[in-house]
């Protein structure tokens, strides 16, 4: 594709995304801020493979990679998804004309931005958190992009939210769903949100691989046997077309049949 054809603000996005990258490569002295590529990974920085990838086809809209810079201050900025699964799951919703949307687990709101920038005008995504703290620090990003009008933050446990939607009568009606909250719930999570989905939606888990921990689930860790008896259970499940893939710390594509 020429650069021609390439809206402008994707153009600055990549240059900006890849200025950023090439900087943490090439003087490794602060943290690559692309991040979070996984815990089974490593950064961009020691992965030159990983590094050509994220240079050659990452087109960061400017507004979220303002909003990853300020997330890379944040301690806990290892949970901000990585940005090129954050991309991929942005073209899979369009490429689905998703246009109602749902994500249990925000953080700073970076995969929110993302996915409400794909959702058409009238398009919705509902946010589910339980942190003011963390997702204030997205808001103003929401603000800025234009899209914070499509985003139904609701502060709460994101099983009580799955409930009044289904309560609601939104069985059924949404297209795209992305589970990246407390592990030990995301078997709820996913029950709840495949009623919530409709017919040819997706949905989309995240860390199902958590380090390469689910290998050989320490009996210590609740969190990687917990995914991994999702992930088991997703292998056999009828209701569902199945896709596990390896980008960041592990992504399951589960489309309801
Ligand atoms: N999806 C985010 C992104 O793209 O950057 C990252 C989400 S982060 C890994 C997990 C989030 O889940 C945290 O912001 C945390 O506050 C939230 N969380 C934890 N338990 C929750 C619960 N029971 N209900 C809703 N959100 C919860
Ligand atoms: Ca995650």
């Amino acid at each position: 594709m020429s650069f021609r054809n390439v809206p402008k603000e994707v153009l600055v996005g990549s240059v900006v995304c890849g200025v950023v990258f090439v900087t943490g490569y090439l003087f490794g002295k602060k943290k690559s801020p692309r991040m979070s590529i996984s815990k089974s990974h490593g950064s961009g920085k020691n992965n030159p493979l990983l590094q050509y990838v994220l240079n050659h086809s990452m087109r960061e809209h400017p507004v979220l990679t303002k909003l990853r810079l300020r997330t890379m201050e944040e301690p806990a900025n290892v949970m901000m998804v990585a940005c090129e699964q954050a991309q991929f799951m942005a073209n899979l919703a369009k490429l689905i004309k998703a246009k109602k949307a749902l994500e249990i687990g925000v953080y700073t709101g970076y995969n929110t931005l993302n996915i409400a920038l794909v959702l058409p005008e009238d398009g919705v995504l509902v946010a589910c958190d339980i942190s003011e703290t963390y997702t204030n620090i997205g808001k103003p990003f929401w603000k800025e992009a234009g899209v914070d009008k499509k985003i139904d933050l609701r502060l709460q446990p994101a099983l009580k939210t799955l409930d009044d939607l289904l309560s609601d009568g939104q069985a059924d009606t949404f297209d795209f769903v992305f589970i990246d909250a407390d592990k030990a719930n995301y078997d709820n999570y996913f029950e709840k949100s495949l009623q919530l989905l409709r017919k040819g939606g997706v949905i989309a888990i995240d860390n199902v691989l958590w380090g390469g921990a689910v290998v050989n689930p320490p009996a210590d860790d609740p969190d990687a046997v917990a995914i991994d008896k999702l992930n088991k259970k997703l292998h056999r499940d009828t209701r569902i077309n199945l896709s596990m893939l390896t980008v960041g710390d592990g992504l399951t594509l589960a489309i309801k049949l």
